[in-house]
């Protein structure tokens, strides 16, 4: 069965090249995903097609409307959480599982303000059956709508997008790739930014460890191909001579480098060796 994807928008024009590209489109094509996108105007009733009103209490800017984006989430059959809760626990009560959802959808609203989505999230949303994205748009949603339908309030990054619609696209992305069978064989997402803790890798079959980062991990090392000199550089030695031991050095050493410049939060959390740890103050003692 598929994973879906719906997606509440105002523009629902601004997905249709988004589909039609790389590892997206052929997930579509193979049937592992699919996605609908819900023009909130459709779920009007006046004239004007009217989604937006002015804000309770005063300020800037126009806030979307309840009622539409209530009545589209009716039409995609999305109670309100209380109730999806409440079934699900019944059938979870009448089928012995635990958890049991028994279509495993996930409401999420995307909102500056939201909890960041994050490689482990879009892990975890893989294995949901259906994900509805409503993208904000203005000043936002009205509140009501988070608190009644939505199980999640996502954020891509701490900076305000227009609207909600790059996010959904971010979250389609990442998410749709970890469904099983989407990336095949030629790349496992295993190997990836975030993918595994560094234990994990130690242990990779030509016994030279692949990109290692995120959750547990550094950044990934910097990568090189054809030709070996460019632009008056040549990549580095170590990588041509077939030493794993050597690359696997090398290639570790880079990742603390890159770690400390770019991202040093990460290596509060890393999981780091006693080598580890010595390269590092060297690293550090160079700078000084
Ligand atoms: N008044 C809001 C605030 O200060 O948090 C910003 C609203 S923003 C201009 C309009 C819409 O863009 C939001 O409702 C949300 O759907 C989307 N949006 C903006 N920044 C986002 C982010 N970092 N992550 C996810 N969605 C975002």
């Amino acid at each position: 069965m598929s994973m879906r994807f719906e997606i509440v928008t105002i523009f629902p024009d601004f997905f249709a090249g988004f589909f039609e590209n790389g590892i997206l489109r052929r997930a579509l094509a193979e049937e592992l995903v699919a996605v609908g996108v819900h023009d909130l105007r459709a779920f009007t009733h006046d004239r004007h097609r009217t989604v937006d009103d002015r804000p309770f209490g005063g300020g800037e800017g126009m806030v979307l409307k309840p009622e539409p984006l209530a009545e589209a989430l009716a039409s995609l059959g999305i109670a309100p959480k209380a109730e999806r809760l409440a079934a699900s626990q019944q059938v979870s009560e009448s089928s012995g599982q635990p958890f049991g959802h028994p279509t495993r959808t996930r409401v999420i609203l995307l909102s500056a303000q939201g909890r960041p989505f994050t490689q482990a999230m879009a892990r975890e949303l893989a294995t949901a059956d259906r994900v509805v994205l409503i993208c904000g748009r203005y000043e936002g949603v009205d509140e009501r709508i988070n608190e009644i339908y939505c199980d999640l309030e996502l954020s891509i990054g701490d900076y305000v997008l227009s609207g909600g619609e790059l996010a959904a696209a971010v979250v389609v992305d990442a998410t749709m790739r970890l469904v099983p069978g989407v990336l095949g064989n030629e790349a496992s997402s295993e190997f990836e930014s975030f993918g595994v803790a560094d234990a994990e890798i130690e242990i990779a079959e030509d016994g030279v460890p692949r990109s290692q980062h995120g959750a547990g991990g550094l950044l990934d090392y910097p990568h090189y191909t054809r030709p070996a000199e460019f632009g008056g550089l040549r990549a580095p030695e170590v990588l041509m001579n077939g030493d794993h031991a050597g690359i696997r050095r090398w290639r570790r050493e880079q990742q603390l480098r890159k770690t400390l410049t770019n991202r040093p939060d990460l290596l509060e959390d890393a999981t780091l060796s006693k080598e580890d740890r010595k390269l590092l103050e060297a690293i550090r003692q160079e700078s000084e």
